[in-house]
């Protein structure tokens, strides 16, 4: 089945919202399988529109459309869409109770343009909408599908998975899973170089690979008969990769680093304080973002300024004037700081130059220092990092992470 989304709305050509739900509809159809060959984003225009739908019916079989589902007369997709297929439309009474309903049960009064979205094309399926008053519509006509789901990625994202997804699993005979295999401390051509044989050779699962900040990740994929048989082929291949990947790989589940350092760390009944300077707080913030955090996370502490880390941490003046604040002896006093001060089993520091100014010869902006200190040990990360000083930060923060993941799976606290 041959796939196309059109993303219908004025706002997305003038660039007022960034395409999100064409984002996320092609990462769904690539999961389930589905061949995904073009995507348009056209304004709210009849003419255009028609155009764009009758390009899709030569070429493709399942069209998805997002937008222009709302009450009002600039949101034309059905209306347009019926138009190209010659399907009449008429008040569904159902539809209109629900629409009634739901402003009564909200107690707002209904506009009468409202009940627009209560008349729908003769034959189609009605995708109910438990997040707004746009309910989608699925019409089969001529051997091809027609999807209409409303723009608010609130309302499409529910939409589509419980009423699209369904519908395309039982319309395919396959069944299509997939499993990412996560890895730190190595680069995406390094790692890529290590299973290119692997992937040279795999067709059914197939394997792609790809880079995220400081990750790099395998997603498997195996087309099957069954969720249990696909299942099996990931492990074959799964197997097959670890023997050369498996000291890099950190997890195959949905999750972030972050939230399984947060794992680990709770497991262990271990504790964690932060001390950041050029990160001003992502560190923490990337913790904190994780449920279940405030049994580890037990101070933060944005130390930016020398006397904030004299004052703060305890780091002793005369090794910033020696050294620098970006240095080292620094980082590793501030770590000790931040442990002691919040009497903890891990305490973290990270200092380092965001640029763009500020730099020197000896010590270039990005250069990044972190310290870890835990079990008695202090371990310390000199990094050079590039890029703008938001890149250069949010890389730091992560490599914090990273470092954090590596000195646990040292100490055997997997
Ligand atoms: P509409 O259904 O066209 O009235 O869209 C309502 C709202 O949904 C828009 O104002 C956007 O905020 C959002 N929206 C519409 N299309 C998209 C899209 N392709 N990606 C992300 N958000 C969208
Ligand atoms: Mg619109």
């Amino acid at each position: 089945m041959i796939a196309e989304i059109i993303c219908v709305g004025t706002e997305l050509l003038l660039g007022d919202i960034l395409n999100t739900n064409a984002q996320y509809l092609s990462a769904r159809l690539a999961d389930l399988g589905v061949s995904l060959y073009y995507q348009t984003v056209v304004g709210d225009n009849e003419d255009r529109l028609i155009q764009t739908i009758n390009n899709a019916k030569e070429r493709s079989d399942l069209i998805i459309l997002s937008g222009g589902l709302g009450p009002t007369s600039d949101d034309i997709t059905k209306e347009t869409v019926a138009k190209a297929l010659n399907l009449p439309l008429s008040l569904n009474d159902d539809q209109a109770k629900k629409l009634e309903q739901f402003f009564l049960y909200r107690n707002i009064p209904m506009a009468n343009n409202n009940l627009k979205q209560a008349f729908m094309p003769d034959g189609a399926i009605i995708l109910d909408n438990n997040n707004g008053t746009a309910a989608g519509i699925l019409i089969e006509s001529s051997r091809k599908i027609f999807i209409i789901l409303p723009g608010p990625p609130n309302e499409l994202v529910p939409m589509f998975e419980e009423s699209v997804v369904p519908y395309l699993r039982r319309n395919s005979n396959d069944c299509i899973v997939s499993r990412t295999l996560k890895l730190i401390g190595i680069g995406e051509s390094s790692a890529a170089e290590l299973v290119q044989s692997i992937i040279d050779k795999q067709t059914n699962p197939s394997i792609a690979p790809y880079a995220k900040l400081s990750e790099v990740h395998f997603r498997i994929t195996a087309r099957s008969t069954s969720i249990e048989q696909a299942q099996h082929l990931i492990t074959a291949t799964e197997v097959e990769m670890r023997k050369q990947l498996d000291k890099y790989i950190y997890t195959t589940e949905e999750k972030e680093l972050e939230e399984i350092i947060v794992e680990i760390l709770s497991k262990n009944n271990n504790t964690i304080a932060i001390a950041e300077s050029c990160t001003g707080g992502l560190l923490s913030s990337t913790l904190i973002n994780c449920s279940g955090v405030s049994e580890v996370f037990k101070e933060g502490l944005i130390t930016y300024s020398n006397e904030s880390k004299v004052r703060e941490l305890g780091v002793d003046k005369n090794v910033i004037d020696l050294y620098g604040a970006v240095s080292k002896q620094v980082v590793e006093q501030m770590a000790i700081g931040i442990k002691n001060r919040a009497k903890t089993d891990i305490g973290i520091a990270i200092s380092g130059i965001a640029g763009p100014t500020g730099g020197t010869e000896e010590k270039p902006v990005g250069l990044v220092y972190i310290a870890i200190t835990y079990k008695n040990e202090t371990f310390i990360k000199k990094l050079q990092l590039s890029g703008n000083r938001m890149k250069i930060r949010t890389s730091a923060a992560k490599q914090g992470l990273v470092f954090l993941y590596q000195v646990l799976k040292e100490s055997d606290d997997l």
